[in-house]
């Protein structure tokens, strides 16, 4: 890490083991949801309740739940005294979180440690912003992600001012933010058929960002389940959620 140089605005260090190991377990988290959890509901019940009937936030839905299962993992290996402490002990060094070793001697110890630590909560933050970055290229990931948020959306049954009279999302105008982070992901390019569409980035063509889980099917206002498409796919998808292209460009083409 160079400390002497500020990091520019708007880039984010990218760290290694911590990223992986847990872009890993929220991956498998997500892929098969029944091993770990009831439904979403056991993560997004913690995360105040309202947020993915929330109309896109830059800190996404999917950031709230790699926030959840990174403490998850924490307090798992606190409660286990895991000696070996592996995502822990790599998370504190590689993110620079000073700790006394005693610290990690058990739940108690280490809990009182970690209110009295602000550097232990950023450094979850920055984590989190990490593997956010990991995963929000992997639009399979974020189709099964916006299952399960839609599986919530569906089931809950409150916010009645953000909802259609299906209990369906209601349509709100898509940020600028937001259509920039898919458009430069998806390489200005419609998803399904690969035309460019690189013409219409500077125009407020809101119609080519599809709504991966339509809110039709439950699906949430959230930059994570954007992609590109371009009018004739977007038109035969229409309110069905068919299973997105996994092509991807190439970076470096053969
Ligand atoms: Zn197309």
């Amino acid at each position: 890490m160079n400390e002497g140089r500020p990091r520019p605005e708007n880039y984010y260090e990218a760290r290694g083991f911590s990223v992986y190991y847990l872009a890993n377990a929220v991956f498998n988290i997500v892929s098969s949801p029944g091993a770990y959890l009831r439904g979403i509901e056991d993560i997004l019940g913690d995360m105040r309740v309202l947020t993915p009937m929330r109309s896109f936030h830059r800190y996404t839905n999917l950031h709230h739940f790699i926030r959840e299962i990174s403490v998850d993992i924490v307090t798992e290996e606190v409660d286990t005294i895991d000696p070996g402490h592996r995502f822990l002990r790599e998370f504190l060094r590689i993110f620079t979180v000073p700790f006394p070793e005693e610290a990690l001697e058990g739940e108690d110890s280490f809990w009182d440690f970690a209110r009295e630590s602000g550097r232990f909560h950023d450094a979850l933050d920055e984590l989190t912003d990490e593997v956010f970055h990991v995963l929000f290229g992997d639009v399979a990931f974020l189709q099964k992600f916006n299952r399960l948020c839609a599986d919530y959306i569906e089931m809950a049954g409150f916010g009645d001012e953000l909802k259609t009279r299906r209990g369906t999302l209601k349509r709100v105008a898509i940020p600028v933010w937001a259509r920039r982070a898919i458009f430069y992901r998806d390489k200005g390019e419609c998803r399904a058929c690969k035309r460019s569409l690189a013409a219409l980035i500077n125009r407020l063509e809101t119609e080519r960002y599809d709504h991966i889980v339509p809110l039709a099917c439950f699906g949430a206002n959230d930059v994570t389940n954007l992609q590109l498409l371009c009018e004739p796919c977007n038109l035969k998808k229409s309110a069905s959620e068919e299973p997105v292209s996994r092509l991807y460009q190439r970076a470096i083409p053969s």
